[in-house]
């Protein structure tokens, strides 16, 4: 079993609660690279990201954009250098939740964190590393009364499958790339909405000439709807949300009826939680310092673009210097036995041990 296996998962505190080395905040470059050397350390992690995928910024902002900074490597995509360190952190097997924003961290006692996530899990970790970048990835939520309420029945902020919609009639808030795949991809399902309109205060959309092409296409087909105009109020009873109350591209108001209200705003980043936990802040930014990376409470660490320090850059590969010397700092904290020469992966059997490599003959 790998060491970052059976350290976070051979000993739970209670039937909900998991035990680990580290929690890792934030699937970002700095986060995933801090799991990879914390598995070069035998430390078990659990990584958690409020977003649904790996990446932070590479992948929420700017997926199919070229980075020609990253040691090595002449030039990759931000989905390209994601996949990279997912895959080169692959031997250390860490365990990774998403779709869930760390909402809360204590001290304990016994010198350990208490942290609890937007999805109800729980852990009890020996280290934080928080590597939270700007502020969690949040979807952006149009001012409406009673959103809340129908949030994960009838208002949704992910497509999921196209067909789990089926017969409904799904209206879209949104102008840009993502918003107009999703129309797409619904007007495509085999079981597919009864009727699917996209809205959007102008009738102006953003996204490459093909994909508006195949858009304007579908509309001419009358597959999907457009409407240009502002969304005012929800229109629903108690329980039911039955459509929106709009005014239209003249003003006037209007009504849209719908079953399902898919949000499709794009992403907004919020500190949030983080700059409530009542560690030292410069300007929304942790103060750590630079041997270890360790904030104002000993035992959390922080890394990449949520940090500050002198002469911080908000470039990825500080963000992967700084991974491994929190790690090495979590490594002193929890094992300080452990603590000696440092090893080369090039040489040392060990680290081609746990890297699952054979070593050179
Ligand atoms: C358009 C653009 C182009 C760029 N190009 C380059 C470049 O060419 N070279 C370069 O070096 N840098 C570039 N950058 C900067 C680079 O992307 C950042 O420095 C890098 O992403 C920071 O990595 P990170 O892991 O610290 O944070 P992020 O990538 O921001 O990841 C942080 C993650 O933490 C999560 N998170 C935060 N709080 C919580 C919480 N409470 N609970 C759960 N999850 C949480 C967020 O959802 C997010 O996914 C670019 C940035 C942009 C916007």
């Amino acid at each position: 079993m790998a060491a970052a296996e059976s350290s976070a998962s051979a000993a739970s505190a209670g039937p909900n609660t998991l035990r680990t080395d580290c929690v890792i905040i934030g699937a970002g470059p700095a986060g995933l690279f801090a799991a990879f050397e914390l598995g070069l350390l035998e430390l078990g992690c659990h990584l958690l990201d409020a977003l649904p995928e790996p990446g932070g910024q590479c992948s929420a902002l700017y997926p199919d954009k070229p980075i020609y900074d990253i040691p090595a490597i002449g030039v990759c995509s931000g989905r390209e250098l994601t996949q990279r360190l997912l895959d080169q952190l692959r031997p250390v097997q860490p365990a990774m939740h998403f779709g869930q924003l760390v909402s809360a961290l204590a001290l304990q006692a016994d010198g350990r964190f208490d942290l609890r996530t937007s999805a109800g899990l729980r852990f009890d970790s020996g280290a934080v590393l928080i590597a939270g970048g700007a502020g969690a990835f949040l979807p952006r939520k149009p001012k409406l009364d009673g959103l809340e309420r129908f949030e994960g029945s009838q208002v949704l902020y992910q497509c999921g499958a196209p067909d789990a919609l089926a017969g409904q009639q799904v209206v879209v808030l949104g102008d840009d790339e993502a918003a107009i795949t999703a129309v797409l991809a619904l007007a495509g399902a085999a079981q597919r909405p009864s009727r699917i309109t996209l809205l959007h205060r102008r009738d102006s959309l953003r996204g490459p000439p093909p994909l508006l092409a195949e858009f304007a296409a579908a509309r001419a087909a009358g597959a999907v709807d457009f409407v240009a105009g502002q969304a005012l109020a929800l229109s629903a009873t108690s329980s039911r949300l039955n459509g929106l109350e709009i005014a239209d591209a003249q003003g006037r108001p209007a009504h849209l009826p719908a079953d399902t209200l898919l949000v499709l705003l794009g992403l907004s980043p919020k500190l949030g939680p983080i700059a409530d936990w009542g560690l030292a802040l410069h300007k929304r930014q942790l103060r750590v310092d630079t041997g270890q990376f360790q904030t104002s409470l000993g035992g959390v660490f922080a890394v990449g673009d949520v940090v500050t320090y002198p002469g911080k850059k908000k470039l990825i590969l500080s963000g992967f210097h700084e991974a491994t010397l929190a790690a090495f700092g979590v490594q002193a904290r929890l094992r300080p036995e452990a603590v000696g020469a440092l090893q080369y992966t090039t040489t040392s059997a060990n680290l081609q041990r746990i890297l699952g490599v054979a070593a050179p003959s």
